[in-house]
C-alpha cells in the first residue's frame, strides 16, 4: 500500500534533474509539484508521466527567486496536496562560458540570484511550514549544488561554481540549525549529467567531450542523480544530516 502523506515540491522539475526526481518521487508514493518558470509544455509531460504511476501532481508555474511567489507556490502545494514533508531546491542556471575577469557584474548578479537566493526563499517557507515550534511534523530538504562547487569551473563559469560553494555552506549552517525542528538538509553535487543546461552554457555536447576523461568514461543520466536525492529524502537516511553525495563519475 502506497503512503500519500508524502508531499514533495521539487524547484525547476520542468526538465532534467528535476524532472528526473519529479518522477522518482511518484514511484515512491510522494503527491508531487512541479515547478517551472518558461516551458509549460515539458511541465505537463512530467505531470502525465507522474499521474501515470497514479500519484497526485499539481504544476505550479513560480519564479523561485521571488519571495511573493515562493509563498503563493508553499500556499497552493498545501491547499491543493496537503502539508508539505520534503523539498528539492533543484533549481540552477549557467551562462555561457567566460572568463571571470570578463564577467559583466549584472551576469554575476543574476547567477548568484536565482542559485542562492532561490535556495533561501524556498528553505524559509520551508522551514516554516515543516519544524515543530510551529506546529509542523519535521521534514527532509536536499540542495542541489555541483562538484563545481569543489572544481571551482576555472575558465568557464567561476560565478556558477561560487553560487554553488554558497549552497554548500548553506546547507551545512541550515542542517545545524533546524536538526531541532525534526528537518534534516542535505545536498547532492552532480558531475556532468545530460541535460539541456549545458546548451544553454553555450555548448550542447560538453557532457560528451568531457565524458573521457571522467574516471568512469560516461557522463551521469539525470535518473542517476534522482536516485541519490530520494534516498537523502527517505528514512533510510534518517540518521544523515548536513550530508552530501557527490555524483561525478569519480571527478
Ligand atoms: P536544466 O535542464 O537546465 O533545467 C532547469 C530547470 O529549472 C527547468 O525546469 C527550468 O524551467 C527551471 N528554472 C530555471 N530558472 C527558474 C526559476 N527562476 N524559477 C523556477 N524554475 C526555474 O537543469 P539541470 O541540468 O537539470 O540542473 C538541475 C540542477 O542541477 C541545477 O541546480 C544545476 O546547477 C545542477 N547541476 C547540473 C549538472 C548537469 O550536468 N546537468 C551538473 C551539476 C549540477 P523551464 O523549463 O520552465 O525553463
Amino acid at each position: 500500500m502506497v503512503n500519500r502523506n508524502k508531499v514533495i515540491i521539487v524547484t525547476g522539475s520542468s526538465r532534467g534533474i528535476g524532472a528526473a526526481t519529479a518522477i522518482e518521487a511518484a514511484k515512491q508514493g510522494y503527491s508531487v509539484c512541479i515547478n517551472y518558470i518558461n516551458d509549460r509544455e515539458k511541465a505537463e509531460q512530467v505531470a502525465e508521466a507522474v499521474s501515470l504511476l497514479g500519484a497526485s501532481c499539481l504544476i505550479v508555474k513560480a519564479n523561485v527567486i521571488q519571495q511573493e511567489e515562493v509563498a503563493r507556490l508553499f500556499e497552493e502545494v498545501e491547499q491543493q496536496l496537503g502539508p508539505i514533508t520534503a523539498l528539492v531546491n533543484n533549481v540552477g542556471v549557467l551562462h555561457e562560458k567566460m572568463k571571470m575577469v570578463d564577467m559583466p557584474l549584472s551576469r554575476v548578479e543574476s547567477v548568484l540570484k536565482t542559485n542562492v537566493l532561490s535556495v533561501f526563499a524556498c528553505c524559509q517557507e520551508a522551514i516554516k511550514r515543516m519544524a515543530i515550534s510551529s506546529g509542523g511534523n519535521g521534514g527532509c530538504i536536499v540542495n542541489v549544488s555541483s562538484a563545481a562547487s569543489r572544481l571551482g569551473s576555472a575558465g568557464e563559469y567561476i560565478d556558477y561554481a561560487a553560487s554553488k560553494g554558497a549552497v554548500d555552506t548553506l546547507t551545512i549552517g541550515l542542517s545545524k540549525e533546524v536538526a531541532i525542528e525534526n528537518i534534516r538538509v542535505n545536498c547532492v553535487r552532480p558531475g556532468f549529467i545530460h541535460t539541456d543546461i549545458h546548451r544553454d552554457g553555450g555548448e550542447a555536447s560538453r557532457v560528451e567531450r568531457l565524458a573521457s576523461a571522467l574516471p568512469l568514461k560516461r557522463g551521469g543520466e539525470p535518473s542517476e542523480v534522482a536516485n541519490a536525492i530520494l534516498w537523502l529524502l527517505s528514512e533510510e537516511s534518517s540518521y544523515v544530516t548536513g550530508s552530501f553525495i557527490d555524483l561525478a563519475g569519480g571527478l
